[in-house]
């Protein structure tokens, strides 16, 4: 009998996590599907109740539920309860765990593909969602330094400053607002800069725009943008052209959604063939 694993979100028509999943599912030839469940907001628990079901495996949560899915689990692992979101739920015999795999897959992109390590470092963040409270977590956790928030909606930044500084009270957390001279200046001594904003992706009101339009960053900056279509936005183009260090979306993708395939499957996730069938995906 086929069984089959979710992506849960709204909207899901630009999603690559299909294509590599399902590449990845086939590579071992099980019989497994992954599929593409685009819900409303009223749909939510309903479709999470399905997941109990025997032929479910578990799914993949994206926005806007990876918050909303939180109270319809039975448990949440550790990192999934600090960061208070769920990217991915596993279905072990009719109970549901929540697990956050952003968070590790993030850090994994920074050391193995950035080269960087954040310990003692002065990390900048853009954008203060979901993604931000996941890499502002495992940063901390991590050992920065300095984290500077900075984002449209300064209250949201505060919000997320508040639980970083509470969990880890020997880290600096500053926030700062969009505009004016202090975001300058915070750039100028930053040792790496994460884009957790949505501006610059495909088919989004920022598409083609560049978070940090006519700012200028250090040369030795590592600048890691985790919009990942297209695989080279705005951002790291303008970053490279000043001679800053890029890293791009496309590993902590593959990486928060091998960390997922393995805890479905209890197999080793194929990197390569993800990797490829994402990059594929992508053009
Ligand atoms: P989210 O919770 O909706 O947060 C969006 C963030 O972007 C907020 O900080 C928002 O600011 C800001 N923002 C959006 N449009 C903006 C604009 N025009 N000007 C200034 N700020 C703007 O989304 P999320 O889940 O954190 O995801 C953010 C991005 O990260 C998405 O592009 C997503 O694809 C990417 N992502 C990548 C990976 C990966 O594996 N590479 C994983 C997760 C997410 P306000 O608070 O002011 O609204």
């Amino acid at each position: 009998m086929s069984r089959h694993i979710a992506l849960i979100g709204y909207p899901l028509g630009h999603s690559i996590s299909p294509l590599f999943q399902q590449a990845a599912l086939d590579h071992y030839q099980l019989n497994v599907r992954y599929e593409a469940w685009e819900i409303e907001p009223a749909q939510l628990e309903n479709t999470v109740e399905l997941l109990r079901h025997p032929t479910n495996l578990g799914a993949n949560v994206t926005i806007p539920y990876k918050e909303a899915v939180l109270p319809l689990l039975d448990q949440l692992e550790e990192l999934a309860s600090h960061i208070g979101a769920v990217n991915t739920i596993v279905n072990r015999e009719g109970k549901l765990i929540g697990y956050n795999t952003d968070a590790l897959a993030f850090l994994q992109a920074l050391r193995e593909d950035g080269g960087f390590e954040p310990e003692g470092k002065r990390a900048l963040l853009l954008g203060a969602g979901g993604v931000a409270r996941a890499a502002g977590f495992i940063l901390t956790r991590a050992g920065v330094k300095t984290i500077i928030i900075v984002n449209r909606t300064l209250k949201r930044a505060e919000t997320l400053a508040s639980s970083l500084r509470e969990r880890e009270p020997g880290i600096e957390v500053i926030t700062l607002p969009w505009e004016g001279p202090e975001l300058e200046e915070a750039l100028s001594h930053c040792h790496l800069v994460v884009n957790c904003t949505s501006i610059g992706m495909k088919h989004s009101p920022a598409e083609e725009e560049s978070p940090l339009k006519d700012r200028s960053l250090p040369k030795d900056v590592l600048v890691y943008d985790l919009v990942y279509n297209p695989v080279e936005t705005p951002l790291l183009r303008e970053a490279r052209k000043s001679g800053a260090r890029t890293l791009g979306g496309i590993a902590m993708l593959v990486y928060q959604g091998a960390a997922a395939f393995e805890l479905w499957t209890h197999r080793q996730a194929p990197l390569d063939i993800m990797l490829k069938a994402a990059r594929e995906a992508l053009g």
